[in-house]
């Protein structure tokens, strides 16, 4: 009779922060502590976990997958820094932006950080880490969690980040941003009872994250954006991303993780979308935008 919440029966993903240890590390220092690891997961099904068992992940490459149950709050490892406790859909635009160590990169939104240090970890904590965020409660939490994790790149700001101005120097060589801006909140399975939806309030949301992805584009030496967020509604993904291109010619769409089970909704298929029947994750969606060659080219 007494159902379980849906929220409760995700698997618990666990991202390696290769700033402080290694996957090999981490699997062997579980094992010693009663875990038992299972290799590679191959399919969904092997996602789905019994007690203290854990594989690692079939699409991300530093994530470890555990039993719904498992609470790694007080863990040395989480304590320590060693692990990040992020839902698996969360990993995937650090992940896809894929900076190069020695970058300089904007995370727009950025706190509480899970995102900002996953991107530290990726550069190796070479380069710039341009990270903002207008709430300076949650900013402060992240300057732990950066802290905690290792991370040396950063320079945080208590800002808006529609009021960053592009043509600023310190931003001149910024070609990667990550855009996560606040949404409905409509993929986070443990709110999907409080987040109705309502339309005008979808609106706003909508007009406010559009804003943001062309006030991005505005930054000259721009390369790579990408754009997500744990809305399940078409108004705060896909239609977004359509108005954003039919705005901004120079970008384009790059076709994402191909052996991925769930697509952006047609025609953007390019983009990604999760969820928990298809993905064992929260509701998300995640769009990667390139800036055309023939526009990034200097005119003579
Ligand atoms: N990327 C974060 C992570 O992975 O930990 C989560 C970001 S959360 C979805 C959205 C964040 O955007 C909130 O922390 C909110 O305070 C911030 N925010 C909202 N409007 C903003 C603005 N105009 N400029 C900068 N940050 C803003």
């Amino acid at each position: 009779e007494a159902q379980m919440p849906p929220g409760e029966q995700l698997p618990r993903y666990v991202r390696v922060n290769s700033l402080k240890t290694t996957v090999e590390d981490v699997v062997d220092y579980l094992k010693r502590d009663g875990y038992t690891y299972q290799g590679q997961a191959s399919r969904l099904d092997d996602l789905t976990l019994k007690s203290k068992n854990f594989v690692k992940d079939m699409h991300l490459p530093e994530l470890l997958v555990f039993s719904p149950k498992t609470d790694f709050h007080d863990h040395f490892l989480y304590k320590a820094g060693h692990i990040i406790l992020q839902d698996k859909a969360s990993c995937l635009p650090a992940h896809l932006l894929n900076p190069p160590s020695g970058s300089h990169v904007i995370d727009a939104c950025a706190a509480p950080g899970n995102k900002t240090s996953h991107l530290a970890a990726i550069m190796k904590n070479k380069g710039r880490l341009f990270a903002f965020d207008l709430d300076a409660k949650r900013l402060a939490t992240m300057s732990t969690l950066l802290l905690r994790a290792g991370v040396t790149c950063q320079q945080l700001a208590n800002q808006d980040f529609l009021k960053v101005n592009p043509d600023s120097p310190q931003y001149k060589d910024v070609e990667y941003v990550l855009l996560d801006p606040s949404c409905s909140g409509s993929g986070m399975v443990c709110l999907q009872d409080r987040t109705a939806a309502d339309q005008t309030r979808l609106a706003s949301l909508a007009a406010f994250q559009l804003r943001c992805l062309n006030h991005a584009a505005t930054f000259p030496r721009l390369k790579r954006l990408v754009y997500s967020t744990c809305s399940i509604h078409r108004q705060e993904n896909e239609d977004v991303i359509a108005a954003f291109l039919q705005q901004n010619s120079t970008f384009r769409l790059v076709p994402l993780l191909p052996q991925w089970p769930e697509r952006g909704l047609e025609p953007l298929s390019q983009c990604l979308r999760a969820s928990t029947s298809k993905t064992r994750t929260h509701g998300f969606f995640v769009a990667l935008l390139e800036k055309h060659s023939e526009a990034l080219s200097s005119t003579p």
